[in-house]
């Protein structure tokens, strides 16, 4: 057997980053950046008010909050409009709405609250404002030259928006990766009618797509393809030479009938990699014509364990992901997360949740075996169990969230 960390090395230097390309600033969400975006505008682009109220020269002001000052009102800017050409003079207003710009000669905002229209022509201010007051100066936010993101930040909501503000309109990015999906077993059933003896209805391939989307990648299923050697290679073949990896799940363990073993050993570059760790520890994965192949046990659980370990973290790097892994931090054992020394390492399947004492907190679910994908859909985080007696509730215990 081979230790995790050796099998996940091993499979990540044969995934590496995609090329770049260039893409619309609105095809980019959820993508990383491969270049770093530099600012080219001014944001704010111009001097504005935060509020809506009258823009005043503060010095007119200075005294208001005792004695009210009444001064004229000569103009109105709503958002949208030009400052105009008119310097305020002494003694003079204009009604000013939220991101309007300053007009020329005013140098403060006092808000609409502080203040009381007389008429069409005076406003009575009410209360003394500092230069600069409630002015969003231009630039306050980005300048040229700023580096607003470097190569390898995720195109988050936020990022997009920043993107759309200084008019970033083309990003180079790292492409999602396309993925072929398929499932292999004679007795995988997936149409919906009875099942005859010996059947059973197909899940892998299903969860295993949801994952790969949930993952970022474009994917496409391929279906059940059946026990038959010839019918699996031709599948394969096309699979690998039209995507950018090839996920499988079923028949790569020691039984008669394992042909994605005989076929991948056949045509591809395979590793046979028996992983110290339970579930999942048979993986197969090499390439197919270049093209990363994912060999993933056929038990429901062990398949989506496999995933989480080997195949996520290596399609998220061809994505140009920095952070691989899921977030991994130290847990208390909230009950006794039970083994035996066997020389592997354990992923315990886990519901995690946040103790009174403010840590994180983990329980196995209530099954752990690989067929019980029903107890495992529990499950919220991976517990990494090291070779032994297992960790006494109480104890600390790394655990992976499956959050992001
Ligand atoms: P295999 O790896 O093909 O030997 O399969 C191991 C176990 O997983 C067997 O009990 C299979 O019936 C089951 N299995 C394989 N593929 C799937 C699948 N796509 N959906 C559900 N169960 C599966
Ligand atoms: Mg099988």
């Amino acid at each position: 057997m081979i230790p995790l960390a050796e099998a996940q090395s091993f499979v990540l230097a044969a995934c590496p980053p995609a090329e770049p390309v260039e893409v619309s600033f609105t095809e980019a969400f959820g993508l990383v950046l491969a270049a770093d975006v530099i600012a080219t505008e001014t944001v704010p682009p111009f001097d504005n008010t935060a509020v809506d109220g009258y823009a005043v020269r503060a010095a007119d002001v200075v005294d208001a909050s005792t004695t009210p000052v009444r001064l004229e009102v000569v103009g109105e800017i709503a958002a949208g409009a030009g400052p105009g050409e008119r310097i305020l003079g002494a003694g003079e207003a204009i009604r000013i709405m939220t991101g309007a710009p300053i007009p020329p000669g005013a140098d403060a905002v006092v808000m609409v609250e502080d203040t009381e229209r007389i008429g069409d022509d005076a406003v009575l201010v009410s209360a003394s404002v500092d230069p600069g007051s409630s002015v969003r100066p231009a630039g306050d936010d980005v300048v040229p030259g700023d580096v607003l993101f470097t190569a390898g930040a995720l195109v988050t909501p936020a990022v997009l928006g920043v993107l759309a503000t200084v008019n970033a309109r083309v990003v180079s990015v790292h492409p999602k990766v396309s993925v072929a999906v398929l499932s292999t077993g004679d007795e995988l059933v997936d149409d919906g009618r009875p099942l005859a003896p010996g059947e059973i209805r197909e899940s892998n391939r299903r969860m295993l797509a949801a994952a790969l989307s949930a993952a970022g990648c474009a994917v496409t299923d391929l279906g059940i393809v059946r026990d038959d050697e010839d019918e699996l290679e031709r599948v394969l073949r096309d699979a690998a030479a039209s995507h950018d990896a090839v996920v499988t799940s079923g028949g790569v363990s020691m039984g008669d009938y394992d042909v994605v073993k005989a076929v991948l050993g056949r045509i591809a570059e395979m590793r046979w990699m028996q992983v110290a760790i339970k579930p999942a520890k048979p993986l197969a994965f090499g390439l197919l014509g270049g093209t990363p192949v994912f060999g993933l046990p056929g038990n429901p659980v062990s398949s989506l364990v496999s995933f989480e370990m080997f195949a996520r973290p290596a399609l998220r790097r061809m994505m140009g992901h920095q952070r691989l892994a899921r977030p991994s931090v130290v847990a208390v054992a909230d009950a006794d997360l039970v083994r035996r020394p066997d020389g592997k390492t354990h992923l315990m399947r886990v519901t995690a949740f946040f103790g009174d004492d403010g840590r994180c907190h983990v329980a196995p679910v209530r099954a752990q075996g690989s067929h019980q994908l029903a107890a495992t859909s529990t499950a919220d985080a991976i517990a990494v169990v090291p070779d032994g007696d297992g960790v006494p509730a109480g104890a600390d215990v790394a655990a992976l969230l499956l959050l992001s």
